[in-house]
């Protein structure tokens, strides 16, 4: 199997050691038989639908049995027809004992033979991992802190080694610009790109001790749990839950809260009634320097050093584009209850690449190398009508426009290839497209690769195409444009409107608000600036809204000039578009352990 083997055992003498501590300690869990073996947990049994409605169906003939029993002894019947419907009701009981056996097994992906369970499965691996020190939880002797762990002497051989090929496959083959950026980041930065407004995820308190839940992984619980230990629910009523399930990242803060206040659900720990959602912002926030004048956060993305560093990149870069920039380093996130181990921590590592591309050419030169390959793919469509992923060839998602374009399309082929060479299982990889709400507005297209294991199908890595956002919220806030050229070979005649605010007369009627207004007026589109221009030729004067002051202002006819000119162009200057693939190290490591791990038993 698997480039594990050889990145395990490669160069390092960590990594030799790895392999012969394997050897060496013997144990009923045979702790990734030296990497080599494979046999994940089944997959959830595709009958549990059936398997619901057979036994509400069951359930109901029991009971019209049970009723005819019944009726039999009311009316005093002969011995012989009471024993013989008796004996009918019994083979139903037990015909329905069978059946709960077998959806129970179903919906915890128990194998038909009754092989482990997902989560004995887990705890195999967990508890596997943790004594051969692959990971220690973080001060553990203080007791630990929930979503901190260090990785012990095969833990860290096995990053090292998938950080080497993560730099062969995307930054050597690619001829990507790696950088390595401070993690400790001014607020200017990160309240530019929009995190210290809006990095939050939805919070639910017990109302009286304070405990703080998410309010999303509540709703999940409550979800699987009804799935997996309820057997008496309606196949409709599991059908209900798992679009609920399938739905839960496009759900507003006003539509959890009245999800669980609809199911019911209360404090996990007292059963005490819960708060409403709220946002949590999920930086930690520090201050730089002594004066404390000066407020940052540790990053919650490595993206933003890339993005403040573009120009001198493409200036590196011999001002071309496309060109990729990638880097690997820790990200810090104040995750609200952080569990699922290695999944969900609160300092993580991340490797990302941000490529520049022409937002007028998103095509890819290397396309048709991944254009061929064919695996699980789930459409947003898909989703929303409750089916499951499918395989689709990579070049006619694209064609169809189920991806939004070639670049994204190659990034896509690249991670599918990168995971499964590391030694991703292939069946239990997917790449799920957001749904509308889970995609920040101004993406174009995001799509999660997304592993199964014992916790379910996980995302690992984003692929998000981030139209201009950044660099636009960059340019914006620090006034450096960062933008790119296109040279044309014979120079262009363009039509350009132009909006001239009269600084002066703006000064005398506006005062200290001038600047927000000329800023204001500098932002009109096409339409709104001509609608302004027929306005003010036709009534001398408009009213016009500035949202940074929030009301409406008179503009007359001697504050602005506003007119469409004809001019040479010699080049086009233009914001690239981003195309971000987002790897979670951590992640993709638990979930090789899990793909790699062989039990004994089986
Ligand atoms: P995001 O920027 O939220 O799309 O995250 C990028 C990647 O980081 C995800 O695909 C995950 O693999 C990983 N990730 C995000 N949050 C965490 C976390 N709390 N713990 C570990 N990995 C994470």
């Amino acid at each position: 199997m698997r480039i594990l083997i050889s990145l395990v055992s490669s160069s390092t003498s960590t990594g030799l050691h790895l392999l012969s501590v394997s050897r060496r300690l013997h144990t009923k869990i045979s702790p990734f038989s030296t990497l080599i073996g494979l046999k994940p947990p089944p997959a959830m049994a595709t009958s549990e639908d059936s398997l619901r409605r057979s036994l509400a169906e069951k359930q109901s003939s029991i009971e019209s049995q049970g009723n005819t029993v019944r009726a039999l002894k009311a009316a005093n019947a002969e011995k012989a027809t009471v024993d013989e419907a008796i004996e009918k009701l019994n083979a139903l009981k037990l015909d329905k004992s069978v059946m709960e056996k077998q959806l129970q097994a179903a919906v915890n992906g128990n194998g038909p033979d009754g092989s482990i369970n997902k989560e004995a499965f887990r705890q195999a691996v967990v508890n596997t991992l943790e004594r051969r020190l692959f990971y220690i939880p973080s001060f553990k002797i203080y007791r630990g802190v929930a979503g901190l762990y260090d990785y012990g002497p095969p833990g860290c051989a096995v990053k090292s080694n998938v950080l080497s090929f993560w730099r062969q496959h995307f930054v050597l083959e690619e001829n990507m610009l790696e950088v390595d950026c401070p993690c400790v980041t001014p607020e200017a930065v990160l309240k530019a790109s929009g995190h210290v407004d809006k990095f939050t995820d939805l919070m639910v308190k017990d109302e009286k001790t304070g405990t703080c839940y998410r309010a999303d992984h509540l709703l999940k619980d409550f979800c699987n749990e009804k799935i997996q230990k309820d057997l008496s629910i309606s196949a409709e009523k599991a059908a209900e839950l798992k679009h609920v399930l399938a739905m839960l990242d496009d759900l507003s803060a006003e539509e959890l809260g009245a999800k669980i206040k609809e199911y019911g659900i209360t404090a996990p720990d007292t059963k005490n009634p819960l708060s409403d959602p709220y946002p949590f912002n999920l930086m930690f926030q520090t201050s730089i320097g002594p004066s404390g004048l000066s407020p940052g956060y540790m990053r919650p993305e490595t993206a933003q050093g890339i993005f403040v560093n573009f120009k001198d990149l493409y200036y590196y870069n011999g001002n071309k584009l496309p060109f990729a920039a990638a880097q690997i380093g820790q990200a810090f996130r104040n995750e609200i209850s952080p569990r699922q181990g290695l999944l969900r921590v609160r300092e993580f590592t991340l490797a990302e690449i941000e490529h520049f591309v022409d937002p007028e050419y998103k095509s890819h030169p290397k396309y048709s190398e991944v254009a061929d390959l064919e695996f699980l793919m789930f459409p947003r469509e898909q989703q929303i009508s409750a089916q499951s992923a499918k395989k689709i060839q990579l070049g006619e998602a694209v064609s169809k426009g189920i991806v939004n374009n070639e670049t994204l399309g190659y990034f896509i082929g690249r991670v599918y290839l990168f995971l499964t060479r590391l030694g991703i299982d292939k069946d239990r990889l997917r790449f799920r497209q957001h749904l509308a709400n889970e995609m920040a507005h101004y993406a174009a297209d995001c799509w999660d690769a997304e592993i199964e294991s014992s916790y379910g199908w996980i995302e690992c890595v984003g692929i998000a195409d981030r139209s201009a956002y950044d660099l636009h919220a960059h340019t914006e806030k620090s006034g450096v444009p960062l933008v790119a050229h296109e040279k044309f070979s014979e120079p262009k005649e363009v039509e350009k409107l132009v909006i001239a605010p009269v600084k002066k007369e703006l000064g005398l009627a506006f005062k200290g608000n001038q600047k927000k207004v000329v800023e204001a007026l500098e932002a009109m589109n096409e339409k709104e600036a001509l609608d302004m221009k027929a306005s003010l030729e036709t009534k001398g004067v408009v009213e016009f809204y500035v949202c940074t002051l929030g009301e409406n202002v008179s503009i007359k006819k001697n504050m602005v000039s506003i007119s469409k000119e004809k001019k040479k162009e010699h080049q086009r200057t233009f914001t690239p578009s981003v195309i971000e693939p987002s790897f979670g190290i951590g992640r993709i490591i638990y979930c090789l352990y899990e793909h790699s791990f062989l039990h004994e038993a089986q």
